[in-house]
């Protein structure tokens, strides 16, 4: 399994043509183990799904085979003692090879529900090409794993995504006499102050200490003489479970009136809903038990802060069911990224005993 990742980051899947060769790899590699599977695609994006077992349940392993750019260096794998440095040893060719190996290993004989693989090759640019479209085709279970690395910790929960965008309208006057104007981005920092106010901001959850609000985006202003008219100011909202997001719409909009601006509002996108699997959900229980069987250690269950392609497989399911669960590792994204050997051989069993529930 750690020879199979050694290949895997080797291949520079940092872009479409790459995570596609990483992917045909993928389902050579499965082909000379004798797993029958079906190589898909999308956009031009390939997918690999393979199915064993039956039953009426089914648990998906979900894995994607990009990365994000690396130096040509980290293309390498390197071994240092439990480490092994490279792009992707982390997020996520190790949760990758840990489903494929668990994936060949699976005594069908034993297995008493269905367990399919889905390989994607378009995480890190959002995963519509793939895990999104896969659940359109009807590619969905009960129980979704998205093995990006999160240390043998259970990801049940997550934030949701709303993004919100305010024109604030000023009115223009000569730079010199700016009291004869309404500067619209001081109209904006008033808004931005206060909103840090609004009930929505104080509460907390059980995963969560808060949800965060992110101002990403001002455009406004283009010279010193003129008091500048417009200002739009984006924000990226991210919302717990419990928390709505048309009563932190209302929050929103609710606070141009109060601080009586003149503010032109616009949800830019359909809000992403949290991601709300409650802990006694039973594979939750069936996963803590795989967990304690496999390291000794007790549990740990965790709100993860961003998104990821859960969302895609929780949306049909009430917003509940799919979870990002992998093996430990650190520095994704950055340039010292490697994974643990030793937690990925653990989470490869962890796979294995849940799918078998002995
Ligand atoms: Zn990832």
């Amino acid at each position: 399994m750690i020879h199979l990742l050694k290949e895997l980051i080797k291949i520079e899947s940092d872009s479409r043509e790459g995570a596609n060769a990483a992917l045909v790899f993928c389902a050579g590699w499965l082909e000379a183990r004798d797993i029958e599977f079906q190589v898909l695609e999308n956009n031009g994006y390939k997918m690999l799904v393979a199915t064993k077992g039956h039953g009426n349940e089914t648990i998906i392993w979900n894995g994607h085979i990009d990365v994000v750019p690396g130096h040509s260096e980290q293309f390498v794998p390197m071994i240092e003692k439990d480490k092994l440095y490279g792009r992707g040893a982390a997020d996520m060719k190790a949760g990758v090879a840990a489903m494929m190996q668990a994936f060949v290993e699976i005594d069908e004989t034993r297995l008493e529900r269905i367990v399919q693989l889905h390989i994607v090759t378009d995480e890190e640019i959002g995963g519509r090409n793939t895990s999104k479209w896969l659940v359109e085709q009807g590619y969905h279970g009960d129980f979704v794993i998205c093995g990006e690395p999160t240390g043998l910790k259970v990801g049940l929960q997550s934030k949701g995504i709303l993004h919100f965008d305010i024109t604030f309208k000023g009115k223009p006057a000569h730079g010199s006499r700016p009291w004869e104007g309404i500067n619209a981005i001081e109209s904006a920092m008033k808004y931005h102050m206060a909103l840090s106010e609004l009930p929505f901001r104080k509460e907390t959850s059980e995963y969560f200490g808060q949800p965060s609000v992110n101002l990403a985006m001002i455009q406004a202003g283009d010279r010193y003489n003129v008091v500048p008219e417009l200002c739009t100011v984006k924000y990226d909202i991210r919302f717990m479970p419990g928390q709505s997001a048309e009563e932190i719409t209302d929050q929103l909009t609710g606070l141009i009136k109060t601080l009586e601006l003149d503010g032109e509002y616009e949800a830019s996108d359909t809000p992403t809903p949290a991601l709300t699997t409650p802990e006694d959900n039973p594979y939750i229980v069936s996963l803590q038990d795989a967990i304690r069987k496999v390291t000794a250690d007790d549990p740990i269950l965790f709100g993860q802060h961003g998104a990821a392609d859960t969302r895609y497989y929780a949306a049909v399911n009430g917003g509940q069911g799919a979870i990002e669960f992998g093996p430990a590792g650190d520095d994704w994204h950055g340039n010292a990224e490697f994974g643990k050997i030793s937690s990925i051989e653990q989470f490869k069993d962890i796979l294995l005993q849940q799918a078998l529930n002995e």
